[in-house]
Parts: structure tokens; sequence; C-alpha cells
């Protein structure tokens, strides 16, 4: 097989033109951050004027084997000569395989393919609702601070106000209650309830992590209430967090966890290591809940999308990934917190597991007071001039979700920029 020709990076600084193509052409819905980028390899990218960064953001947790990786590009050349796309009315192989890896790591059930974490959050509260119809119940608890994707059904499962505003009337059936609160999700259970969805670890607002109890109570709840627990798993999962699903990691080391299984969890983000491919997995016996007719899209589970994230999870599992996410992970988080330490003006506190972590910012850090931006924005920008790339999640916290592969020295590197960066407010 001719191998693929690697794409020559092009080096240009149109970066304003850029911008006005944007501007005029693009529809304004996303705040954006100053920078264009072209081409990137492992955990480096490159912006349109040349200048290099160190990515610890990872697409928002999607490259998990980082960018312009040589065997995602395998995988996307050999299947596309074969077969891009046949529609679901038909059989393929990699959606075959792939669909048995997720259940090898979820436990006895089945899965259902789509093509973003928002999808596959519809697929759960379709199950959800098909499990209540014939007794009337519709209802789904979802967490505050919850993030759930942006489709109006989306929007109405997210705990937050910022979302839903301007876009009202939501999608009825769905009620927030706070996350980590066992006792308010039990007054919170009406006639009509069906299902409690959390994230095991919320994401966007914070890297705030379920509790052991509170995974716990609510699967005895649900048990209880004859509810279906469902799990977010969009983005602490594929091993981010050293386990296949976060829920895995928060719960493995506990006596009393032992058969833990929620009954649903979806699936994205790092699924496909960059390319948009979604799932959501349902144990038995509700598992064929979504009979023939009754769900599907065009192009879920499209052999290109499966063959690429079948070869994502071949290689996480030859190399040894989960672990070493775990253990970078926890080496770079005691780093961390040895420079909230060390700034004790600039950074308060972190937490996460694996890669995934959040650093949370000080309270009114002296440097940022002049301006309308939110603290964590100010921080990324920073971080940008010194060379690396994180995520804001919230108001005052910074994500870290690099690629599981991410070797040490270029851990190393990024705590020296997010040092030289905590260092140099401090003196402000
Ligand atoms: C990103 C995210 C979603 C939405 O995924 P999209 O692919 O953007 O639709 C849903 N839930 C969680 C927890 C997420 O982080």
């Amino acid at each position: 097989m001719k191998e693929a020709t690697s794409p020559v990076p092009i080096v240009r600084n149109d970066t304003q033109a850029i911008h006005q193509l944007y501007a005029q052409n693009v529809i304004p819905s996303y705040g954006r951050f100053d920078l264009a980028l072209s081409h990137g390899a492992g955990a480096r990218v490159w912006d349109m004027g040349g200048r290099q960064y160190l990515d610890l953001a990872g697409g928002i947790a999607v490259c998990s084997l980082g960018h312009a990786n040589p065997e995602i590009t395998r995988a996307l050349v050999e299947q596309s000569q074969r077969l891009l796309h046949v529609s679901n009315l038909y059989y393929t192989e990699p959606q075959a395989r792939l669909a048995e890896k997720l259940v090898k790591n979820l436990g006895p059930g089945k899965v259902f393919f789509c093509n973003s974490g928002a999808e596959a959050n519809e697929g759960l509260y379709k199950v959800a609702r098909k499990f209540g119809n014939a007794e009337g119940r519709f209802e789904i608890l979802t967490a505050l601070n919850s993030f759930h994707g942006r489709t109006l059904a989306g929007i109405s499962a997210t705990g937050q106000e910022k979302v839903k505003k301007g876009f009202e009337p939501m999608v009825s059936g769905f009620r927030h209650i706070p996350f980590n609160d066992l006792e308010a999700a039990r007054n919170a259970l009406s006639p009509a309830t069906v299902a409690i969805l959390i994230e095991p670890i919320q994401g966007e607002t914070g890297i705030t992590p379920a509790t052991v109890d509170y995974l716990l109570g609510l699967r005895q709840l649900c048990d209880d209430h004859k509810l279906l627990l469902l799990l977010d798993e969009v983005q602490g999962g594929i091993f981010r967090t050293g386990k296949f699903a976060s829920y895995q990691r928060i719960l493995e080391s506990e006596a009393g966890a032992a058969g833990f299984m929620p009954d649903a969890v979806s699936l994205a983000k790092s699924l496909g290591g960059g390319f948009p491919i979604g799932a959501f997995w349902v144990r038995e016996p509700y598992s064929n809940l979504l009979s023939a007719g009754t769900h599907g899209t065009t192009f879920g589970g499209n052999p290109l999308g499966a063959a690429v994230a079948l070869r994502v999870l071949e290689v996480i599992e030859r190399d040894n990934l989960a672990d070493r996410a775990r253990q970078l992970g926890e080496w770079m988080k005691s780093k961390l917190l040895a420079l909230c330490g060390e700034f004790p003006t600039v950074l308060k506190t972190v937490r996460g597991y694996g890669m995934m972590i959040g650093i949370e910012l000080a309270d009114n850090i002296q440097a940022f007071s002049g301006s309308e931006k939110t603290a964590s924005i100010q921080f990324i920008n920073k971080l940008h001039d010194a060379g690396v790339m994180a995520v804001p999640s919230g108001a005052n916290i910074i994500r870290l979700l690099p690629p599981l592969n991410l070797s040490e020295s270029e851990a190393d590197e990024g705590l020296r920029l997010i040092r030289s960066v905590a260092q140099s407010l401090s003196q402000q």
C-alpha cells in the first residue's frame, strides 16, 4: 500500500485574513482565543505565524493520541481505500469490532453509534423515555452545574442557566438537583421520574468528581425506585482517568462498589482520537429497548470512524496508555499542588484524575482586576503567550486534558511554563 504523504505545513502569517473570513462568514456562536492554528505533531501545535505551542488542551479531551498520529493516519487511509461509508441498512466489520470492544470495557450490554456527545446523550434520553413510557414516566433528573451538550434536549438537561437563556421553552421532562447531594436526589423524585443522569466528573464546571458515596447511593436509589442510572462519560471516558470510564476510576478500590454498573453510558470526545464519533452503551436487560426503527442516524458507526476508533483503542491498550495517563497525571497533579503552595495568590488548588486535571485559580488575582474577562480566560491568554494551551472550565478553573501519550519531558515543560505564568502574576 502506498503510504499517505504527510501534509506540507503551510506557515504563512495570514491570521488577519482568516479572522476576517470568520467575521464575514462564520456564525459567531463561539468566544474564540486569538490563535489561528495550522498544524500539529504529537503534543505540539503551530499557529499560522509559525509559533509553537505545547497542547495540554487536546482539543478539549479529544486528541488522546496527540496530533497527526501516524497510526490514526494509517487507519484513516487504509479504511478509506476500502469503504468510507455505507448506511446502517447493512453490516460492516469495523462497527462490529468496535462495539465488541466497548462492551468488553463497560459490561454486558449493547452499543449504538452516533457522531457527537450531545447525540450520545440524546440516545440516553430516548432509552429512558422508552423505559418509562408504558407507566407514563418520563422525567430525568440531572445535576446543577452539569453539561450534556448543545442540542435542545441537551441544553434542557444541562444544569446551567447560561446555556438555556434565549432558547426557552426548554424540552420538558428535565429537573436539576444539586450535585453530590444524595438526599436532594431522593427528595426530588416524583411519580414521573424515570432516570437520573450525571457526569461522574463534571468537566465544564471545574473538574468536580462525584463522591464514591454519591455514585453508590444513586445506584441504590435507582434500584429502589425502578429508575435508570445514566452516566455521561463524554469527557471523562476512554481511559483519560486511568480506567476506561471515570466512574470505574472513582470506584476502583471501593469494596462496596464491586458489581456496580450504570444502566447506560454516553461516550464521544476521545473515542475517535480526533475523528468525530460518539456512542452510547446500554446494559442488559435494557439494551433492546430501542428496537428496529426507533432510533437511527446516517453517519453513526460508519466504517471510517469505527476503524479509527478501533485503532485508537488498540493503541491505548498496546502501549498501556491508561497506566501512563494515571501515573503522569498524578505526578503533574502533585507538582501543580506544590505550585499552589508556592504561589497562593494565584493558584488555589488542584483536582481530577489522570489526564483530567482542574487547577482552581485564587480569588481576586490582582493582575486580572482591570479586565471584564473571567480569570480563567485571562490566565489562558497568559499561557498562550508563554507557549502552552489549556482550556477554561467555568470562570476560575483551568483544565488540562493532554494526550494520554504525553511524554515526561513534555509534562515537565508544561509545568515549567505554567509556573512561569503563575510566578509573573504573583509579582504584579
Ligand atoms: C463535550 C461534552 C458533551 C457534548 O459533546 P459534543 O460532542 O460537543 O456534542 C456532553 N457531555 C459532556 C460531559 C461533555 O464534556
